[in-house]
């Protein structure tokens, strides 16, 4: 008998090690991580010159409280993350996961519209679907109805705007009327809940497990940008899962060249190795914050220093290797493997994503894009058939809260085409397998 509980009874194998983008459970079976974990192994598993670091900085210290301490490992982690965010970002401030991180960016908008003198500003607008964490200021923004619905009378209400998912409103995701269309949504959503009192836009540069890696259409990023700075609404952008290179750039407002306010950091930005988040600010924004009195926040073990210096190797290790790099081409090639799947199996319906940053939706009907009777549980028994067979995919049910199965395919960025051969070969044989259990 385990004592561990987790979300379900479900038990999974003992995991034994895992090398690069492989893992062994007990019994000595080995397994592809197709899926970086949830999407958080960017550089692969026992990277030896990130254990080297760490080995070194537990030599000098593994716990420095933030009230008697900082440590090189936090400043300089601080420092190489502002040089990798836009310009005029230079404050950071660490956690320890991606929720807290969320919660943190929530926070310091708040208090900078107290600093500020717009105590009114206080609600954050967030999209359907979402997902920015599970601890209840960040589900508050998580547009996520099983999630949330169970908690809400626990939460503050945040208005939400729908995520602008053009392949199932039969729009073209590259004419930038679409892009305009769902930005207008939140102009609206503004105007509607009235322009003083909103806080903060929060948003996923690119759809993580919550949309199954929707890529927003042409100048929508752009346009909500514009539209956050024309009513002073804070524009927080959770790279959590876009993050550390994920999406073949290091994060994933370069793609748009976007000036975001706060910039919410975790999963890949340590890699697995350590339990670390951050957030990178603005300095007028962080500046008007401490002038005013400070930030009334701080966890016991953020700004950690063994995670501070893992999270620095890795950094270092994703420039050494060319991992950004690696992650838009081998996220091309990947690409390029799962629409082929898509052409064999009718079952897929749509393929999306950026860089490494990528995911399939199993639906009903291709053409009118209806989804799979949930009862199917179709994404969870391919999840199951692909693990039997040795790849590690994830999968989420969230169209409109409840309905659409998508996979995400994200391994460490690390692969090579070998690596991808791997996965499309196993995924072809265990979409295969589904097909014929599901009678299609
Ligand atoms: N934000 C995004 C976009 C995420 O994908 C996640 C986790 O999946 C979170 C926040 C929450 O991170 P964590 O699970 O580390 O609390």
């Amino acid at each position: 008998m385990s004592h561990l509980f987790y979300q379900t009874s479900q038990r999974r194998p003992l995991l034994d090690q895992a090398r690069g983008v492989y893992m062994w459970d007990v019994d000595g079976k080995r397994y592809l991580d197709g899926s970086s974990g949830a999407m958080v192994c960017n550089i692969g598993h026992s990277n030896p010159n990130v254990l080297d670091a760490m080995r070194r900085q537990m030599e000098k210290s593994t716990f420095g409280y933030r009230l008697h301490f900082e440590t090189e490992a936090s400043e300089q982690l601080a420092a190489r993350t502002a040089a990798l965010c836009p310009e005029g970002m230079n404050k950071v401030f660490f956690v320890s996961g991606g929720s807290e991180a969320v919660e943190s960016a929530i926070k310091l908008a708040r208090q900078h519209a107290l600093a500020i003198g717009q105590a009114g500003r206080w609600r954050v607008i967030s999209r359907s679907p979402s997902y920015h964490g599970c601890t209840l200021g960040a589900l508050a923004v998580t547009g996520y109805t099983p999630l949330t619905d169970p908690f809400a009378p626990m939460m503050r209400e945040m208005p939400k705007i729908p995520a602008p998912r053009a392949y199932l409103d039969g729009l073209d995701p590259t004419d930038p009327a679409t892009g305009a269309h769902y930005a207008a949504m939140l102009e609206t959503e503004i105007l509607a809940q009235g322009p003083g009192s909103v806080l903060a836009f929060i948003v996923e540069p690119i759809g993580g497990a919550s949309t199954g890696a929707l890529v927003p259409p042409v100048g929508y990023m752009q346009a909500v940008q514009e539209i956050c700075r024309r009513y002073g609404v804070l524009l927080i952008l959770d790279e959590v899962m876009t993050g550390a290179g994920r999406t073949g750039r290091f994060l994933g407002l370069e793609h748009w060249n976007l000036s975001p306010d706060i910039v919410v950091l975790s999963k890949g930005f340590a890699a697995g190795y350590v339990p670390l988040g951050a957030i990178a600010a603005r300095d007028d924004l962080v500046g008007a914050v401490l002038e005013g009195g400070g930030f009334l926040h701080g966890f016991t073990y953020a700004g950690n220093p063994l995670a501070c210096a893992a999270g620095g190797a890795v950094i270092d290790e994703i420039a050494r290797l060319d991992l950004v790099q690696n992650a838009a081409v081998m996220g091309a090639a990947l690409r390029h493997r799962l629409d082929a799947l898509m052409t064999r199996h009718p079952i897929i319906g749509d393929v999306r994503g950026q860089g490494l940053l990528l995911a399939f939706e199993l639906m009903a009907d291709p053409v009118t894009k209806a989804p799979l009777p949930s009862a199917l549980n179709a994404h969870q028994r391919l999840v199951d058939i692909a693990y039997e067979m040795g790849l590690i995919v994830y999968s989420r049910r969230t169209r409109d809260g409840v309905e659409g199965d998508h996979i995400m395919v994200c391994p460490p960025l690390i692969v090579t085409e070998a690596h991808l051969d791997e996965i499309a070969d196993t995924l072809d044989a265990a979409l295969t397998r589904l097909a014929d259990e599901l009678a299609l």
